[in-house]
């Protein structure tokens, strides 16, 4: 079925949906995006994905397309128009159309502004059941992984190494030996009933389901250690897992190969995946 996209303005059927070919995010991975999860046709998490691209449109001196009671009103209008029970919204702002130039264009070029929905399941992954392989790479991303930009060669990249060696998805390495985090979302371990997971930085980024999860935990009495580990800490630890806006919590049962604790998904990531769905659910709008 083809979807109703949104493009600068106008909600367009997919086949229509174009951009430039002048786009900065196009030229030069001049965009940023965020992602945010519909469950029974309600946002999880939204405030605080509206506040992170805020940030990081702020870090690159990017213009703000439009405030967040009109991307709030964007996303409800995709998820009617769509009937989207269950999925994704992703939304993406580049700097905006102008000649290919390594300067900004000048103040005032409209940024673009494009919104489309993904129909997918959610709540019930063959992945959460399974747990997921990981497969450890060097980071070799820039250096503002805070920023939430649409620069995704490298996770890309990573990933599908991952998956070339038999295993569901990277965890990146800096320097030092640490994890910093998956392709795609935050890394942790579980070792004697203590969740450790990598401090805020410009090495990571601020995942909003890692925040919600940390918060809805804390009031359950399940608190969390802010300190990297390593690969070494990962296949000694009792359990792992990862958190995203699509991947909730989902338990990692190997790393490189080796199993993490028993090798089947523990039970602390269970019950924080049973809080974050449980807690989430009950603020989405
Ligand atoms: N780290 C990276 C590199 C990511 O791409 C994502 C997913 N956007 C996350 C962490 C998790 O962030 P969130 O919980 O906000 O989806």
């Amino acid at each position: 079925m083809s979807r109703i996209t949104y493009v600068n303005g106008a909600f367009v059927p997919e086949e229509e949906a174009k951009v430039s070919i002048f786009d900065r995010a196009f030229l030069m991975a001049d965009g940023v995006y965020e992602v945010t999860t519909v469950i029974g046709g309600k946002l999880i998490d939204f405030p605080g994905h509206m506040a992170r691209l805020k940030r990081s449109l702020g870090e690159l001196r990017m213009a703000v397309p439009a405030d967040e009671a009109e991307l709030l009103a964007i996303h409800r209008e995709l998820v009617s128009r769509n009937a989207l029970n269950e999925g994704l919204i992703y939304l993406q702002v580049s700097r905006g159309v102008a000649d290919r130039d390594f300067l900004f264009p000048p103040e005032g070029t409209p940024p673009g502004l494009v919104l489309f929905t993904q129909a997918l399941p959610v709540l019930h992954r063959e992945s959460v059941r399974r747990g997921l392989k990981v497969a450890s790479m060097p980071d070799l991303r820039w250096a503002r992984r805070d920023i939430k930009t649409v620069q995704l060669l490298y996770p890309s990249l990573a990933k599908t190494e991952a998956k070339a060696k038999g295993a569901d998805d990277a965890w990146l390495v800096d320097d030092q030996g640490f994890v910093t985090e998956g392709s795609s979302n935050n890394a942790y371990i579980v070792k004697d009933d203590k969740v450790r997971t990598r401090e805020l930085s410009h090495s990571l980024l601020h995942g909003i389901t890692r925040a919600a999860v940390m918060s809805f935990a804390a009031a359950e009495g399940i608190s969390f250690e802010e300190r990297p580990f390593t690969i070494a800490e990962a296949k000694d630890a009792d359990e792992a897992f990862i958190t995203s806006a699509s991947a909730f919590v989902t338990p990692v049962v190997s790393v490189d190969g080796a199993p993490v604790g028993t090798g089947e998904p523990g039970p602390v990531t269970k019950r924080l995946r049973e809080i974050y769905i449980t807690e989430s659910l009950k603020r989405a709008v």
